[in-house]
């Protein structure tokens, strides 16, 4: 539940408005399961958070979402002005994307995803990096 990982109720309440917001507990329930620690977790439900509402603004459909958008989405965060208390920070964002989609995707909420060809910018910066679980 999201609610392990954020107490305001009216952040919570603004969680659960977007298009990603009726997920939110069982993502956060599956990175729970996974062994995530407690900070990644709430980082990943943060940038679930923001690439909900990034594509509620942009009149983007859950149901139409691809790997086209986590490219897009990539794009936007070199330019994000949306979380002014972030201060620009999104380092783990599209790890939180990807796997936010990936369970969207395991639960039939999104299309499969596509062969793709080259990796994203995020991909080649994080190869090497340790995984952000125990
Ligand atoms: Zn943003």
């Amino acid at each position: 539940m999201i609610s392990d990982y954020f107490e305001l109720q009216w952040r919570l309440a603004r969680r659960r408005s977007t298009c990603v917001g009726p997920h939110l507990d069982d993502f956060s329930t599956t990175l729970t399961d996974a062994g995530y620690l407690h900070f990644t977790i709430r980082g990943y439900l943060r940038a679930a958070d923001h690439v909900g509402a990034w594509a509620d603004r942009h009149r983007i459909a859950l149901s139409t979402w691809d790997d086209e958008l986590l490219v897009r989405f990539a794009r936007h965060l070199t330019r994000c002005r949306c979380i002014k208390s972030n201060k620009g920070i999104f380092g783990d964002a599209i790890a939180g994307v990807r796997l936010l989609m990936a369970r969207l995707r395991a639960r039939g909420v999104i299309a499969g995803a596509q062969p793709s060809g080259r990796p994203l910018k995020e991909d080649r910066r994080e190869a090497g990096r340790l995984p952000h679980s125990r």
